[in-house]
């Protein structure tokens, strides 16, 4: 058995793609799917988003905005490897969510728009990669279009990423002369080819590169990028599989995913050189993935897309072991057992019911509020995983009902909204108006319409006086508990609870803040509250 798992999880590859709205994460996605054979019809992850929205009521807001509110998982295999892809929702609004997401998988596919460079959403989400040594692959997308020189796009992502940039595919010309990608490893040239529904392994490759015949055939970029590869052969750096695996190197690619084109190179990127699922700490110890017991983590919960049900999926990651439909799992946080029968696993484009999964995999569990975002799963040992980040919002919203007698379908909306990482609720500790936390502006608006849809609650949703916020903390050895009460009673009116009871102090202004900071030296102000 021990030996089985450990073949399973060597053969598990788990990741998402980070890119800036429009870079092409969705187009990718879907021929990475197509690839695999997960789906034989091009087209069907946009059909699919369309007839989520056609779904349901609150996705209008999405629709109006032509933006991806919901996220998903998608599983295909590709040679002998297991792929889980997990998708993350491209509007800045809804960063809180992906960044959560990118705890859960062990490797990121960065898409990057060949003619916008990097771009600020790309920045932000780097940045939350590079803070987990998180492996990086980079796609650089749209070569059919008029873009800017790789060099120069190579420059961009070293400078604005810090990260050293190693081709692995140089292109040969762009736009309408993009004549296809060379493989600098192999030595090749596949030629580039357009069309959409391709499914690949049908380009024309070259394999006598030195052929003087070429620079006539594909025009002035054959010379430009034989150049260019020459000069990347001299001062490019050597791929180094551990500066990768830190995060401090990145495999660079080339193609157009509408044309389908350069996706495979990608896909056996992903198998050949991104992780298998590794270890994770936690508080009492450090999981191995091919540890007999199972053993996993909620990062995400996403009501169910029928908004006359109450239930909710919780998104699992499996942290060790070995999953099997109905086995028996206790909720670390409250003791409680769960015995999921109705499990579903996200293969391709359906939602199937899930036999069994293993450490690297993604299982989705309905509930009806028994898990929360970090909840920890496993056959009974007392586990906790630890590094699920909230961050403190920077847009506050103080929220009422307009009619009285609602007040309860109100705490109860918020409570599981808030349980759900939608939206961040406070309870001041004077006063009784329930205070709104968000990272964007969107939040608020989806938190209105699914009160009022799902919770049949009009709420009055009106601008509050913060701009900041900080958890508060105060070590043992500072006095602990006492001197955090005695802190949270000298500035109640600005202090609040958060869902799990984690106290905060929120502010007008940053130089009020730092006043208040300097004037109690023993408490720690926290931006970024890690699930414990
Ligand atoms: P997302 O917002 O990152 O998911 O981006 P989409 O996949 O929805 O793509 C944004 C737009 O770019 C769409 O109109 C795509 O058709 C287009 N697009 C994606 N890949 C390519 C490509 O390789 N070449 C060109 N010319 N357009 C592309």
């Amino acid at each position: 058995m021990s030996a089985d798992l450990a073949t399973q999880v060597r053969r598990r590859r788990t990741f998402a793609i980070i890119s800036h709205p429009d870079a092409g994460k969705t187009t990718l996605t879907e021929k990475l799917l197509l690839f695999s054979g997960a789906i034989q019809i091009a087209g069907s992850v946009k059909a699919r988003k369309a007839a989520r929205h056609a779904t349901s009521d609150w996705m209008e807001i999405e629709k109006q905005r032509g933006i991806s509110v919901a996220s998903s998982v998608m599983q295909m295999e590709y040679r002998d490897c297991v792929i889980n892809l997990l998708d993350t929702p491209g509007h800045q609004d809804f960063s809180e969510d992906t960044y959560r997401v990118l705890t859960a998988v062990d490797a990121a596919l960065m898409v990057i728009d060949a003619a916008n460079g990097v771009e600020p959403q790309t920045r932000r989400l780097l940045q939350v990669c590079r803070a987990r040594n998180t492996p990086i692959l980079t796609f650089v997308n749209k070569m059919d279009r008029e873009v800017q020189e790789p060099l120069a796009l190579m420059d961009e992502i070293e400078r604005e990423l810090g990260m050293s940039v190693v081709p692995f595919t140089w292109p040969v010309g762009m736009g309408k002369l993009f004549g296809g990608v060379v493989d600098l490893r192999k030595k090749q040239m596949r030629v580039f080819s357009p069309g959409e529904d391709r499914a690949g392994g049908d380009e024309e490759v070259l394999t006598d590169l030195d052929n003087p015949a070429y620079a006539e055939r594909f025009g002035m970029g054959w010379d430009q990028s034989q150049n260019e590869i020459e000069l990347l052969g001299a001062a490019a750096p050597e791929f180094d599989e551990e500066a990768f695996l830190e995060g401090h190197q990145t495999p660079m690619f080339f193609g157009s995913a509408i044309n389908n084109f350069g996706v495979q190179e990608v896909l056996d990127a992903l198998v050949d050189l991104a992780p298998a699922p590794g270890a994770r700490p936690s508080m009492q110890r450090e999981v191995k993935p091919e540890e007999a017991k199972f053993s996993g983590v909620v990062f995400k919960i996403q009501a169910n897309m029928d908004p006359s049900h109450r239930d909710r999926i919780a998104f699992l990651r499996v942290a060790s072991g070995h999953f099997e439909r109905g086995m028996r799992l206790k909720v670390v946080r409250s003791g409680k057992e769960l015995r999921p029968n109705t499990v579903v696993s996200f293969l391709s484009q359906r939602r199937e019911l899930l036999d069994e999964a293993f450490a690297g995999d993604i299982i989705g569990i309905p509930n009806h509020g028994v898990l929360q975002l970090g909840d920890t799963l496993t056959e009974g040992e007392q586990l906790q995983f630890t590094g699920l980040p909230f961050f403190a919002p920077e847009l506050f919203r103080t929220v009422e009902v307009a009619d009285p007698l609602k007040t309860k379908q109100l705490r109860a909306g918020l409570t599981q909204l808030g349980e759900e990482g939608a939206i961040q609720v406070f309870r001041p500790v004077l006063g009784t108006v329930l205070l709104l936390g968000a990272v964007g502006q969107l939040q608020f608006e989806v938190v209105a319409h699914r009160l009022e849809h799902e919770y049949g609650v009009r709420a009055r949703i009106q601008p509050a006086r913060y701009a900041l916020a900080r958890w508060v903390t105060c070590d043992p050895d500072d006095g602990g508990d006492k001197e955090l009460q005695r802190f949270i009673d000298n500035n109640a009116h600005r202090i609040a609870y958060d869902a799990v009871n984690a106290p905060a102090i929120l502010v007008e202004y940053a130089p009020e803040l730092r006043a208040v900071e300097a004037n109690w030296p023993k408490i720690k102000f926290h931006a970024l509250r890690e699930h414990a």
